[in-house]
């Protein structure tokens, strides 16, 4: 690697606050994708890390809440006890209610000691949505709204096209658009800014990126988890709305959009929505609904998602879909989506299938033809981030031409000897530096309810199908890919 590339970038010294800062989300993802970004050198003393929410705490009741999700970084080697040391010093806790405003005048103080128009002051909602208007109307009541301020939100933003336009205008009401960070954290994982190197870095694919070549494309994200503690809350949710109106789609549009002039946020963002305004309405017959019964994954017998959630339900913990996107480049080569929760295995996958050959020439004349082993190239996210292509090769030896077929690796944890950061890291830099190419515009958060909308107004014509946990899904889900003679390829975990 050239000595010549940073490996970090240097953001400007900042002060984040995090509303909710003493939630799952805060201690399990924000504070240590901090941590670790303080290790590399990006966070330096000069940052604050202010954590607020209602219950009062001293930090070192925080830090010892927090310790045991940053213990992998804690390294004995690197001086890990004065580095988190270092660490703590950083960070305040502010009691705040973001309903009555109580603490709002504490935290401006805190805030107003630092405040320079240099120094990016970034708030990030870790609470529930239905905050976010309270929380907005507090950090303008205290005069915090200033032009060097920034809003990080994460799903769910609305659990439809109008709750989401509904949400949103709170936030605009006091930030504007380019002061708004929503995250969805598949685009800042290290393989998914991959697929955007492989595509528009390298000249080889883009020849042969599009219907002319490509047959279809899968995506599957698959997940062993249930429903976890969380039952009541994706009950109200379901795949379509958790997974294929974010992540699912967003990755559509990583592998569909044409390549932008400049890598940057509006140039990029503008190509993801044309996808996702090209995507077709999807039929009745090409979604499949399926929700998980008792099974077993890895091993471990679990429960059926009815009696985590102690009540019938109708909402889906999986979903396959076909989409077609009808523009130049795609229309006729399908898109495949599935994902769901208790399937056999946790894996990522994006599979590019190429078209068959037009012709075999190591058929005799008149010989049966030999299947085709068509070229498929396999992007995947998680885990053992990597890349495979397969190709045809011949069987070494003599005794005639003997294919086979074979794939070249690139799997980055072998070829990266570092530690790849999580998703996290990279996006709470990407707001320090003022750089929202990562993350969703308001426009592609609307256009990708507007084709997830549709099938939930008419989600009772949808069949729900059981599936028995540590399986696929349903077999209604295989059924749809056959139907246009595909089989889903399933991840293979263990040999990226
Ligand atoms: P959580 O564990 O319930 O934490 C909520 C946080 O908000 C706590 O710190 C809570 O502390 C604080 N809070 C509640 N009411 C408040 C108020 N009126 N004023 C100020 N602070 C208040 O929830 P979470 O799982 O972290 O989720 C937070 C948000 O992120 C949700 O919208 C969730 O959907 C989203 N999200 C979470 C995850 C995840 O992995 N957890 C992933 C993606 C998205 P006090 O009770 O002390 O106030």
């Amino acid at each position: 690697m050239s000595e010549l590339i940073p490996k970090s970038a240097e953001i400007p010294d900042s002060d984040y606050v995090i509303v909710g800062g003493t939630g799952d989300l805060a201690l399990r993802k924000i504070f240590p994708a901090l941590f670790w970004r303080y290790l590399a050198g990006q966070i330096t003393t000069e940052f604050r890390l202010i954590a607020a929410a209602r219950t009062s705490m001293t930090v070192e009741e925080f830090a010892a809440t927090l310790r045991p999700f940053c213990a992998d970084a804690i390294v004995d080697e690197d001086d890990g006890e004065a580095q988190w040391a270092g660490f703590i010093a950083l960070i305040r806790i502010v009691a705040l209610d973001v309903v009555s405003g109580e603490g709002g005048v504490t935290l401006a103080e805190l805030v107003n000691r630092r405040l320079s128009p240099e120094r990016p002051l970034i708030f990030y909602l870790a609470i529930a949505p239905t905050l976010f208007g309270a929380a907005c109307d507090t950090i303008a009541t205290h005069g915090l709204a200033v032009p060097q301020s920034r809003l990080v939100v994460e799903k769910p933003l609305g659990h439809d096209g109008s709750s989401a336009r509904a949400i949103n205008k709170l936030l605009l009401n006091v930030f504007d658009e380019a002061q708004i960070y929503r995250i969805d954290h598949y685009l800042g994982k290290e393989t998914v800014q991959n697929l955007m190197a492989l595509r528009f870095a390298n000249t080889i694919f883009e020849s042969q990126w599009g219907n002319h070549a490509i047959d279809h494309v899968q995506i599957t994200v698959a997940e062993t988890v249930g429903v976890d503690g969380r039952a009541s809350y994706y009950d109200k949710y379901g795949a379509l709305r958790d997974m294929i109106q974010n992540h699912l789609l967003q990755l559509v549009c990583l592998v569909g959009m044409e390549p932008p002039a400049y890598f940057n946020a509006d140039q990029v963002r503008d190509e993801k929505l044309r996808v996702l305004r090209a995507i077709q309405p999807i039929a009745p017959e090409d979604v499949v609904r399926g929700q998980y019964e008792a099974g077993e994954v890895n091993g471990a017998p679990v429960t059926g998602y009815l009696d985590e959630l102690g009540k019938t339900s109708n909402t889906e913990t999986y979903v396959a879909l076909k989409l077609t996107i009808e523009n130049w480049r795609w229309a006729g080569a399908p898109f495949y989506v599935r994902t769901g929760k208790r399937l056999a295995q946790r894996a990522s996958e994006i599979v590019i299938t190429f078209k068959n050959r037009p012709h075999d020439i190591f058929t005799k004349p008149g010989a049966p033809a030999k299947p085709d082993v068509p070229n498929r190239l396999t992007i995947r996210l998680q885990p053992q981030e990597g890349l495979r292509l397969q190709l045809t090769s011949k069987e070494p030896g003599p005794g005639g031409m003997r294919l086979f077929p074979s794939e070249l690796n690139l799997s980055f944890d072998d070829t990266f000897d570092q530690r790849l950061p999580d998703a996290y890291e990279r996006l709470l830099m990407d707001v320090a530096r003022g750089n929202q190419t990562l993350f969703m515009r308001l426009d592609e958060v609307l256009a990708a309810w507007d084709i997830i909308d549709p099938l939930i107004a008419d989600i009772k014509q949808h069949d729900l199908y059981k599936y028995k946990a540590g399986s696929m899904g349903p077999a209604q889900g295989d059924d749809l890919a056959l139907s246009d003679a595909h089989a889903w390829i399933d991840p293979h975990v263990g040999d990226a």
